[in-house]
Order: C-alpha cells, then structure tokens, then sequence
C-alpha cells in the first residue's frame, strides 16, 4: 500500500510498503481519506528534527486524520467517517492516571519519532482513540486534530460569554482556537503581524487585525504564533492568563511585565479527551471553516508540493490518499 515516508531532511518518497496483518485486539482498520499537513511535518522535512525528537530512521508523515472506519469496531458502523486521534498514551503513568495524558513521558503520537504517521492508506489504531465523525466529510474530519489544540486551551482557560480573548497569531492553531473561544461564548480578537495572515481570520469571521492596531489589554491571550510570547504579555491585564500554544520560540524576553502584572501563565500541550467536543464544533462551524477546506493534492503530488514550499499559500493543505 502507499506511504509517505520522510527517509530524511529534505528527502520523502512515495514508498509501497506491505499490507496489515491481523487486527490486535481492541484496535480498529481504517481506511485513510484525508491528512492535514501541519508544520511539524513540514518542521521533520525541512530539518529531520523539532527538539529532542531527531529522525534517525525513515518515518511516515502525517497526524490530521480523517478517513473510513473498514472493520473492528463493536461501537462504530462500517463505512462511517472517523477522525483519528494520533497519539497512544501508556495509560499507567501519573499523567495518564490524573487525565493528563497529553504529558505522557511514554506517549506514542504518530509522526514523533519514531511513530509512524497516518499518511498511509490504511491504519490500525486502538479503537478508544478513533470517533464517528458521521455527517462530515474525511477532509473535515481531519480538522478534529488541530482544533483539539483550541478545544483544549479554551477549556483550560474556563472561558464563558463575559470572556474577552486576544488570540496572537492567524495561523490554523491560532484561527481553529478562536473558533473554540467563540463556542464557549468568548469574544474574540485575532492579531498577526502579518496582512495576508491576519485575512484569513476575518475569511472565517473574527474581528481582527494587525497586532499594533489592537488596544486595550485582555483577561485572556492565547500566543499562538510561536514568536510574540513579549508582545503578548504586555497584552495580558493585570491579573490575567496568558496561554502558550504556538511552539516558536522567543529569543530575549523581558518576563518584568508579567510578574509585576501578576499575570498567569500557562504552558499548553496537545490535548486530552477533546475529540468529541472539537467534531461538534466543526459541525457548528462548517461554512465559516471553508478557508481551511479551499486546498487539497494526491497524495503522488505531495513530495513536489513540500520541495516548491507550496504549503505557504494556504492556510491548510489536505492530501488525499
Ligand atoms: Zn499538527
Ligand atoms: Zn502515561
């Protein structure tokens, strides 16, 4: 069957690699449709690394994923749209035993090396970590992944109606936890230092502009670009919680304002228990979503595609396998 394999930086082939065997107990086949390209797929290309995690074997790229559930599911009807959670946890660890999870020191996640990624025509992954994702479409179903990000930080932050939200960054992460601030009732704004960005928030709906034109100071920021963690402080009020989500990193930040503002801050993660609440909200928000939708390829098209830097036109780029 086809794969996309990262053999090394700069290298991946469209390989033909041996079918499944048998079905493990407690693990369901499924048929992938839909893999979104993140950046930590384009971060292995360009670099064979993002932090402790270096590509010393060839890996198979690939996390969103949004495919046809084919057989081994006792709770999911054959043929039914799923979304795939991509990371396996050990489930005995402190983490995983307080519902953490998403720290796991043991944590399988497909496209971490050494994992495997989903970009594969078929896969077999524990059922309690696939979800009927009827009524979308596979390429939607792939959004479940990023926007668990959103799920998951909006969650931690306890927003509610009376909640005013900067979220730093037009990126998918950055727009994709608008959306998940917006469900809980927030009021949301996004900044980017960047015009074209910064459009896409206001394509899917957000009030939004360049960062310098944005006044006042927020209860809660969420920094989602990876590289405004100072910019965000000082738009974090007294008081308030700033969430990191982007992983850039900021080189020669002034912490001063954050400690005399008495502001929270917090560290997010992945995700845990997210994937339900993230398919209901691409149901709500499916017209507003289509941004992320405009761009697919084959799969076959996808080694040009990373060699051009195609992927920097478009918000999301979906390869069907
Ligand atoms: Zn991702
Ligand atoms: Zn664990």
């Amino acid at each position: 069957m086809k794969s996309v394999v990262l053999e090394s930086a700069g290298n991946v082939k469209i390989e033909d690699i041996e079918e499944l065997g048998d079905i493990p107990e407690g693990y369901v086949k499924i048929k992938v449709q839909s893999v979104g390209i993140c950046g930590s797929d384009v971060h292995y290309y360009l670099h064979g690394k993002i932090g402790d995690f270096v590509l010393r074997k060839p890996m198979i790229l690939g996390h969103e994923t949004g495919g046809i559930l084919e057989s081994g599911s006792a709770s999911i009807k054959r043929g039914s749209v799923v979304a795939v959670e991509p990371g396996i946890p050990c489930g005995k660890c402190i983490y995983c035993r307080t519902g953490r999870y998403n720290l796991c020191p043991d944590m399988r996640f497909f496209a971490t090396p050494p994992v495997d990624g989903s970009m594969v025509e078929h896969i077999v992954h524990p059922e309690e970590f696939v979800y009927s994702a009827d009524g979308l479409t596979p390429d939607e179903a792939s959004l479940a992944e990023p926007l668990s990000v959103g799920v998951y930080a909006a969650r931690m932050a306890h927003l509610g109606p009376d909640s005013d939200v900067l979220i730093n960054g037009s990126g998918p992460v950055g727009i994709l936890t608008a959306f998940a601030a917006e469900s809980y009732g927030a009021n949301v704004t996004v900044v980017d230092i960047n015009p074209e960005r910064i459009e896409y928030a206001g394509e899917c709906g957000f009030s939004s502009c360049i960062n310098n034109k944005v006044s006042g100071q927020f209860d809660t920021v969420f920094e989602c670009s990876g590289y405004g963690h100072e910019y965000s402080i000082h738009r974090t009020a007294r008081g308030g919680d700033l969430f990191l989500i982007g992983m850039g990193e900021e080189e020669g930040i002034n912490p001063l304002m954050a400690s005399i503002g008495g502001i929270n801050i917090h560290g997010i993660f992945r995700y845990v228990n997210t994937y339900p609440e993230a398919i209901r909200i691409i149901k709500r928000y499916r017209n507003r979503l289509a941004p992320f939708l405009r761009k697919h390829i084959d799969v076959d098209e996808l080694p040009g595609y990373l060699a051009d830097g195609e992927y920097e036109k478009y918000l999301k780029t979906i390869v069907r396998i």
